[in-house]
């Protein structure tokens, strides 16, 4: 163990953005990113790894340190996961498009739907912050042919 660290049993986000190497810095590039939900889960997992995504997403989701909507969709452009906007909110469902999203570019296959663990990570942050069960759906995606990828967001 070094030193100057403090024993920790858990991590917390918080701990994700204690970076000290000293050469690469504080980024990876995208297609690692896109090769780990891809390749690894999408096409790695059983039934396109939606158990999984549903997880890890809604973990991930809690662990987020926001307090308000807006800060979360703001984290989702810092973390450049994509650039979140809301497009309708009738009260109890709300459509977030995301665009930029991390598969903007790929090629298109019809069909699928790709962005299921960006979605539960929406999803256990609003779960978190409301105190209630928010369902979040993946409605559009790039990958599919759409024109953004996009959520409905039940509350
Ligand atoms: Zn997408």
């Amino acid at each position: 163990m070094k030193t100057n660290q403090a024993v920790t049993e858990t991590f917390t986000f918080e701990d994700m953005k204690k970076i000290s190497r000293s050469k690469l810095g504080n980024s990876v590039p995208i297609e690692l990113y896109r090769a780990i939900r891809l390749i690894g889960m999408y096409q790695g997992l059983p039934m396109k790894g939606r158990a999984t995504t549903m997880t890890l997403g809604r973990k991930i989701g809690e662990s987020l340190p926001i307090s308000s909507a807006e800060e979360l969709l703001d984290l989702f452009r810092e973390l450049k996961i994509g650039d979140p906007e809301v497009v309708s909110n009738d009260g109890n469902k709300i459509h977030i498009a995301v665009k930029d999203c991390f598969c903007e570019g790929l090629p298109e296959i019809n069909g699928n739907l790709v962005c299921d663990l960006e979605g539960a990570i929406m999803e256990g942050a609003l779960s978190k912050l409301y105190k209630k069960r928010v369902t979040v759906r993946e409605i559009k995606c790039n990958v599919n042919g759409d024109d953004c990828c996009e959520y409905e967001i039940r509350l």
